[in-house]
């Protein structure tokens, strides 16, 4: 009997690589809803050779994480194709804020912190010596917004912090785990007192064994990339992963939904849209936690209730624009949104300034919604409208008066998950049921382990290094 994977986004694909890495015998079937792989992740090339990202645009090389995607990426001979934002780029260091009224620079070197600087009332530093004064609070988790209030004060988590979460995951601060987005700073206050203190004692402990790296890995970390892409964009990792399980033997079944998962003596059953069933020795559920719910509510509905909570996943649009002109004044990575603004856009990605093309001008991606999605554009809106909105708030925010030739606008539904307070505790009870039951099913994707690519490949190889 097979292995089915169900759901062929990044976390799919990794999942079927791996399983084939590590057991090249074993019959994989991955199972896909829609008529293509890769999910989110779609890049389109436009006639200028400027590139349309849907979804994700850059990979961080950092950490274990990172450098376990560099393998892959060395793997699958993309090696060459890998486009670098070396540390010293203007958009590795520039990071703007839009907050009363007007675009901010955030401070990017040491110095930078002991200088006033709008919208902060006193010189950064003075905030994060805050943390030294404030009192340690037990508690099992708590939002990431309440918890950098209280340690750095209310100007750090609206003006930093809260942009930062609507450029990870679209999110509220105000919602989101600390425990889980920010496990390190979370721990460093409950074990040490402060982060700082933390953050010190860290700094002394002894190091842990080094990873060894890949050479991808090697050269990353010494001509010090920050962030890369790939030459055709993001959506070459997929593609590769794709043509890879093809040709090791995986059978993908495209516009294939299932409607029912059923677990009987050790096997998997799944009940497809078209009455059609398939039996399986384990399943790999790489699909959102949600929607996985809801295949298992029938049979286990205590595992589908928390598979329900643990993630509620907000709406993206994402506005491609392409302008003649050249008129980015401070080149940066892009600008995010304090959402004390309550603008419709999150942020506005620069990618002309990212990944210049020869002979073309500006290439923005605007996103909006997010969290507030349905409070400003209700459920269903319209392209145009959409259009509309990001091409107004470019020009109000950039100060500029240019119209695109190009563009695209992608709705994408629930897009991205939302790991609010207690999602650790909720991770375990998930884990707990699988395992006690001893059911046959492992878990993948962005909903459980982190968003970012590398969170999600990894999260794939752990479900499958076992079976
Ligand atoms: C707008 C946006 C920007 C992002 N930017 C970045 C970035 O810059 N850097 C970064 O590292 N990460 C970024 N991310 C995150 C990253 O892209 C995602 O976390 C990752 O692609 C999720 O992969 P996945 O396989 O878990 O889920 P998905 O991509 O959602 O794949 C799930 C697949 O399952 C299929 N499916 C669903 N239900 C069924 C069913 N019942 N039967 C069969 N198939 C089903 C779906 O069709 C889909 O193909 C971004 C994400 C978004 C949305």
């Amino acid at each position: 009997m097979s292995k089915v994977i169900l759901g062929g986004g990044l976390g799919g694909l990794s999942a079927a690589y791996y399983l084939k890495k590590f057991s090249p015998n074993q019959a994989v079937t991955l199972i896909e809803s829609s008529s293509r792989t890769g999910g989110w992740i779609k890049s389109s090339v436009q006639e200028n050779g400027a590139i349309f990202e849907q979804g994700p645009r850059t990979i961080r090389p950092r950490g274990d994480a990172g450098a376990n995607t560099l393998q892959l990426i060395e793997e699958l001979n993309l090696s060459d194709q890998i486009v670098p934002i070396t540390s010293g780029h203007p958009a590795a260091k520039n990071r703007l804020i839009y907050a009363n009224g007007s675009l901010h620079l955030l401070p990017s070197s040491l110095t930078g912190l002991f200088r006033k600087q709008e919208p902060f009332s006193k010189p950064l530093i003075l905030h994060l010596l805050n943390d030294l004064k404030a009192r340690r609070k037990e508690v099992k988790d708590e939002s990431i917004y309440d918890f950098i209030g209280r340690r750095f004060g209310s100007e750090v988590a609206d003006y930093l912090i809260s942009p930062l979460i609507c450029g990870i995951c679209a999110g509220n601060a105000k919602e989101i785990s600390v425990k889980f987005l920010m496990k390190q700073l979370f721990e460093y206050e409950q074990k040490h007192g402060s982060v700082s203190k933390g953050l010190l004692t860290s700094l002394f402990a002894k190091s842990k064994r080094p990873t060894v790296l890949c050479e991808t890995a090697l050269r990353a970390r010494s001509e010090k990339w920050n962030i890369y892409s790939f030459k055709n964009g993001c959506e070459t990792l997929p593609i590769a992963l794709r043509n890879n399980i093809v040709s090791n033997g995986v059978n993908i079944k495209f516009n294939t939904e299932c409607t029912e998962i059923i677990t009987d003596k050790g096997q998997v059953i799944l009940n497809l849209f078209n009455n059609e069933t398939i039996k399986c020795d384990h399943l790999v559920g790489a699909i959102p936690a949600n929607v996985l719910g809801r295949l298992l509510q029938k049979q286990h509905p205590e595992l589908a209730q928390c598979l329900k909570k643990l993630t509620k996943n907000v709406s993206v649009a994402v506005v491609n624009l392409l302008f003649k002109e050249n008129f980015i004044k401070n080149p940066a990575f892009g600008l995010l949104v304090v959402p004390k603004e309550q603008l419709p856009v999150l942020g506005v990605i620069y990618d002309s300034c990212c990944f210049p093309v020869e002979n073309c001008g500006t290439v923005l991606t605007v996103m909006m919604g997010g969290y507030w999605f349905e409070e400003h554009f209700g459920t269903n809106p319209q392209e145009n409208v959409l259009l509309d909105v990001a091409v107004k708030h470019v020009k109000r925010i950039l100060n500029c008066d240019h119209d695109p030739f190009n563009y695209k606008v992608n709705i994408l539904k629930q897009c991205l998950p939302q790991y609010v307070v207690g999602h650790d505790e909720n991770l375990d009870l998930i884990n707990g049921y699988i395992r006690t039951h001893k059911l046959p099913i492992s878990l993948c994707g962005a909903s459980y382990y982190g968003v970012g690519i590398n969170d999600v490949i990894l999260s794939a190889k752990n479900a499958v290094k076992d079976l």
